[in-house]
């Protein structure tokens, strides 16, 4: 008999069981949400007592195909049978096809592969010393309210004093500057400047894009100014706003214009759960990271790059990007009729694709009433209803749901959301 089981015979429920264990043995660096879920199948997931979710949380844009996909469970399992493993001092064909078509998404380059998001940007921040090493600048701009990972360069690099404080002193030369604000970058350029990284859309910080002429005008000023432009798509890429990386998405809006950053930091959906993060470097910086300057044990094994590579596959196939697109269309036009009706309860809708924050106003008084933030009560009333969402800031809630959401779990969805947002009012 499991502890699990031994302990729920004395507990009230099985949930109460394992969140027992999680206090006694878990490190407590998250502040969990009471839900212990068993199961998933597409955008939906039972908890361990049976009830069932609409997933518009996506495990924080990770699950790409959602939960449970059928063709990513017989890859895995084809895959393992084969050979999971081997080290990175040989080759694999899925590591070297997997490097083939992310060069072919984005433009001419190579890739490093490593684990997770905070790895595939230290990539990004080690190429810029790498480069700026020998005229001494290892300077890098990001900007406020940005995330780029909980690594010790992650945090220095992140733009939220929240994320620093406790872990002096921060490795040095990072500067933050408001985003979306060209002048503040060119004003915090100095002698020791060696590269701006910036995300296409803050995800962490609420969902707030990248302004076409930003981006532009970004790609001048490096230009000029001889920097690395590195951008973090861990979060805004992989397909979400309908084109590969959502720099793509705000461009080709604006008409496109051949922009190309010199890096960019991709993990979470590329392997739809299954770990790996991936560092694309543009094709004149592609070898700086020579033999012996960088690497990690588990990084761009044959499981974890035939997973993502059969995800690409999938989602080119069944045409997933375009339907993020729509589907995302489809969701902010039934929030933006939700906020006409209720201008008391939402007070903005921002995204792109299946990137979505709704920002709450921050009087709500049911909500209020809890003591908790207006973002942390609203997750917490979404899941009683049984909806999956994900909190970011003192009031938005994000829904980065799988990039195969269909029109039946986004309608249910959304019909929680707006029956949630009813109650408040009663
Ligand atoms: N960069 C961005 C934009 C993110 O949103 C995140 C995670 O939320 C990270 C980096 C860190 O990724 P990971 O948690 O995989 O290290």
């Amino acid at each position: 008999m499991s502890t699990v089981e031994t302990t729920a015979k004395r507990a009230v429920s099985k949930s109460e069981a394992i969140q027992s264990m999680y206090e006694s043995f878990v490190v407590p660096t998250y502040g969990r949400f009471p839900l212990t879920l068993e199961r998933g199948e597409g955008s939906r997931v039972w908890d361990v007592d049976g009830r069932r979710y609409v997933d518009f949380g996506g495990g924080i844009a990770v699950t790409s195909l959602g939960h449970a996909h059928p063709e990513l469970a017989e890859t895995i399992s084809n895959q393992a049978k084969e050979l999971w493993h081997v080290s990175n001092l040989y080759y694999t064909e899925p590591q070297g096809e997997l490097a083939r078509k992310l060069v072919e998404l984005i433009a001419p380059g190579k890739v490093f592969f490593c684990n997770s998001g905070a790895e595939a940007n230290e990539a990004l921040i080690k190429l810029a010393r790498k480069v700026g090493q020998e005229e001494g600048r290892f300077e890098i701009i990001t900007t406020t309210n940005s995330f780029h990972g909980r690594t010790m360069a992650g945090i220095a690099a992140t733009g939220q004093d929240k994320v620093k404080a406790g872990f002096a002193p921060m490795l040095t030369g990072f500067h933050h500057v408001p985003y979306n604000d060209l002048d503040a970058v060119a004003k915090a350029i100095t002698p020791a400047t060696i590269a701006v990284l910036v995300e296409g859309i803050q995800g962490e910080g609420g969902i707030h894009a990248a302004r076409p002429e930003y981006l532009l005008g970004l790609r001048k000023l490096c230009d000029e100014k001889g920097l690395l432009l590195m951008m973090d798509g861990v979060q805004c890429g992989f397909f979400r706003t309908g084109a590969f990386q959502s720099y793509q998405s705000i461009l080709a809006d604006a008409g496109d214009h051949g922009f190309v950053p010199d890096g960019i930091s991709m993990a979470k959906s590329l392997g739809g759960g299954f770990p790996i993060g991936a560092t694309w470097i543009r094709d004149k910086w592609s070898n700086v990271l020579g033999p012996g300057t960088h690497g990690t044990t588990f990084g761009g094994t044959p499981l974890a790059c035939s997973v993502a590579g059969k995800i690409i596959e999938i989602v080119e196939r069944d045409g997933l990007a375009a339907h993020a697109r729509s589907m995302g269309d489809h969701l902010m036009s039934r929030l933006g009729q939700m906020k006409e009706a209720h201008p008391d309860l939402i007070d903005s809708i921002r995204g792109m694709g299946l990137m979505i924050g709704i920002q709450l106003k921050d009087d709500i008084l049911p909500l209020k009433e809890t003591g908790r933030p207006t973002s942390i009560a609203m997750v917490l009333r979404l899941h009683e209803a049984g909806l999956i969402t994900i909190p970011s800031g003192a009031a938005t809630v994000r829904f980065l749901p799988a990039l195969n959401l269909s029109q039946e779990e986004a309608d249910e969805g959304l019909s929680i959301f707006e029956n949630t947002l009813k109650q408040l009012k009663s």
